[in-house]
C-alpha cells in the first residue's frame, strides 16, 4: 500500500467524491490542496474542509498551482483529460488518479466492481441486496452515489464493497483490482468524452487489467464482440447469457434460472420486467453464487425486488393500466430495452435534450406502441420516426407532467404506460430523478 504520509496531493473537483478523497488523504497524513473552478460560496463543503486543515482554492483552476511540487493528482471523474490542469500534471509526470483507485489502495474489504453501458445501477443494487440478504455485509459505493473513498474508510475487513464503476472512473485507476469484476454489456455511448469508441471500450475493459488468476470476471456472453475483448484477462471467466446454455456460469433452461449445473430458481418468480433485466439478474446470480449465497437468499431478493427508482420502476395499476417510470433511460438503447420488455401494448412518454442524433433505431421497437406522447427538444424528431413506424396516435405536449393525462387518454385496459424518454432531461428539468418524480406525481394525481 502506498503511503500518503507527508505526500503533497492535489484534489481536483470539490464534488462529493473529491471531498471524501481530500478527507481521506488528510486523515492519512498527506498535505492536501483541493481546487474547484466554482466560487467558494458555491461549494457547500469548502468551509468544513478549510476548518479541517485542508487548503482550499476556488474560483478557477490556476495552472501555476502545479509548480508547487505535487506528487499526486486525484481528479473528479467528470473533469476531462483535456482540462489544462490535468494536461500540465501529465506533462510533469505527476500521476493522475480517480478516487476509486484511492479507495482500493486503502480498503481492506473485498471489492466487487460492476461496469457496463446500461444496467450498472440495477445490477449493482441486486448484488448488494443478495449479499446483505445472505451472510455478508455489503456496502454500495462508487457511481451509484456513495463516494468510494468514504465507503472504503468505513468498510471492515470481512465486508464487501459493491462498487458501480463508470468508464470515467476506470480511466483513473492504476492498481485497482476487484476480486470480482462484472461487465454487464458494452454499447457505444459517451463518445463525446472518450473521443472514440475504442477509448470508451478500453476504459471499461480496464476493470480487469489488474486481476489475477484467483479473481473472477463475470461477462455478458450475449455479446460476441465482448468475448473477443476479454481474451487478455488473467482472471477466471464466468459467463452469463439469456440466449444460450453457458455451463460455466448463469443461464436460463426450461424456465429455470441456472448456475452451472444447479437450479437456482424459477424465471417466473423474478419481478423485474424485461430481457434486459434478465441480463442484470443473471449477472447478479453469478456474483451471489461466487460469494457463496444460497439459492433461497437469491430467490428471496428476486421475488421481492421491484427495481431501482427510475429504472423501469413499477409505480401502480390504475383502471387496469400499469404505470412504469424509466426516467433513467437517457439513451436510445435503454428505451429499446424497456420497450422490448413488454408484450402488452405500450403508451410511451418520451423526448428531452437534443444531442444531435436521430431516433431511427427505435423504429422496430415501436411495433407494440399504441401511442407516443412527446415533449422536450427532440419531440419532432421522435414524432417523425413514430409516424414512419406507423404508430396510431402521436401527441406533442409541453412537458412530462402534461404528458401523463394525455397518455392515459390514449391508453386502453391492459396497456402499459411507460416513461422512457431516450434522452437526457436537461432541456427542461435538472435531472432524470426530478423528471421521474414529476411523472410519479402526475400519475398519483390521475383520477
Ligand atoms: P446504468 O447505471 O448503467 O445507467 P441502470 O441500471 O440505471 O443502468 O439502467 C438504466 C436504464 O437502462 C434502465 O432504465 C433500462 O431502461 C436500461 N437497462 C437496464 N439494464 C439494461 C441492460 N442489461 N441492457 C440494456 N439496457 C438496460
Amino acid at each position: 500500500i502506498t503511503t500518503y504520509r507527508h505526500k503533497k496531493v492535489l484534489v481536483l473537483g470539490l464534488a462529493r467524491s473529491g471531498v471524501k478523497a481530500a478527507e481521506l488523504l488528510h486523515e492519512l497524513g498527506a498535505f492536501v490542496t483541493i481546487n474547484d473552478k466554482k466560487a467558494f460560496a458555491e461549494n457547500p463543503a469548502a468551509q468544513d474542509l478549510l476548518e479541517e486543515g485542508i487548503k482550499v482554492i476556488t474560483g478557477s483552476h490556476p495552472i501555476e498551482l502545479l509548480d508547487e511540487g505535487f506528487e499526486l493528482v486525484v481528479k473528479n471523474p467528470g473533469i476531462p483529460y483535456e482540462n489544462q490542469m490535468v494536461q500540465k500534471a501529465l506533462e510533469l509526470n505527476i500521476p493522475v488518479i480517480t478516487e476509486v483507485e484511492l479507495a482500493y489502495q486503502i480498503s481492506e474489504a473485498q471489492i466487487v466492481g460492476i461496469t457496463g453501458t446500461n444496467g450498472k445501477t440495477t445490477t449493482t443494487t441486486l448484488i448488494n441486496e443478495m449479499l446483505n440478504a445472505g451472510d455478508k455485509t455489503a456496502h454500495l459505493a462508487g457511481n451509484i452515489g456513495f463516494p468510494a473513498a468514504g465507503v472504503a474508510m468505513e468498510a471492515k475487513k470481512d465486508d464487501v464493497i459493491t462498487m458501480e464503476l463508470s468508464s470515467f472512473q476506470l480511466m483513473g485507476i492504476q492498481t485497482f483490482r476487484p476480486h470480482i469484476a462484472v461487465i454487464v454489456n458494452i454499447y457505444e455511448a459517451h463518445l463525446d468524452y472518450h473521443g472514440s469508441r475504442q477509448g470508451y471500450v478500453a476504459a471499461k475493459l480496464r476493470i480487469f487489467e489488474n486481476q489475477q488468476a484467483d479473481d473472477y470476471l463475470v461477462v455478458n456472453w450475449n455479446q460476441p464482440e465482448l468475448r473477443e475483448l476479454i481474451t487478455q484477462a488473467k482472471s477466471r471467466i464466468v459467463p452469463f447469457s439469456t440466449k444460450e446454455v453457458v455451463e460455466a456460469g448463469a443461464y436460463v433452461l426450461d424456465g429455470n434460472l441456472m448456475f452451472k449445473d444447479e437450479i437456482v430458481g424459477q424465471q417466473q418468480d423474478i419481478i423485474l420486467p424485461g430481457e434486459h433485466n434478465l441480463e442484470n439478474v443473471l449477472a447478479a446470480i453469478c456474483v451471489a453464487k461466487l460469494e457463496g449465497q444460497s439459492n433461497e437468499t437469491i430467490m428471496h431478493v428476486l421475488s421481492t425486488f421491484y427495481g431501482v427508482e427510475h429504472r423501469t420502476q413499477f409505480i401502480k395499476t390504475l383502471n387496469n393500466r400499469r404505470f412504469y417510470n424509466d426516467s433513467k433511460a437517457t439513451n436510445i438503447i435503454s428505451t429499446e430495452s424497456a420497450l422490448k420488455g413488454f408484450k402488452e401494448p405500450v403508451v410511451l412518454l418520451a423526448g428531452g435534450l437534443d444531442r444531435g442524433t436521430e431516433f431511427d433505431e427505435l423504429k422496430p421497437f415501436f411495433k407494440n406502441v399504441r401511442a407516443v406522447v412527446l415533449f422536450g427538444e427532440t419531440k419532432h424528431k421522435i414524432a417523425r420516426v413514430a409516424t414512419e413506424a406507423g404508430v396510431e396516435h402521436i401527441k406533442i405536449v409541453t412537458d412530462v407532467e402534461e404528458a401523463v393525462p394525455v397518455a392515459y387518454e390514449y391508453s386502453e385496459p391492459g396497456d402499459v404506460i411507460l416513461l422512457s424518454p431516450a434522452c437526457a432531461s436537461w432541456d427542461q428539468v435538472p435531472s432524470f430523478e426530478v423528471r421521474g418524480d414529476l411523472f410519479i406525481k402526475a400519475v398519483q394525481e390521475l383520477v
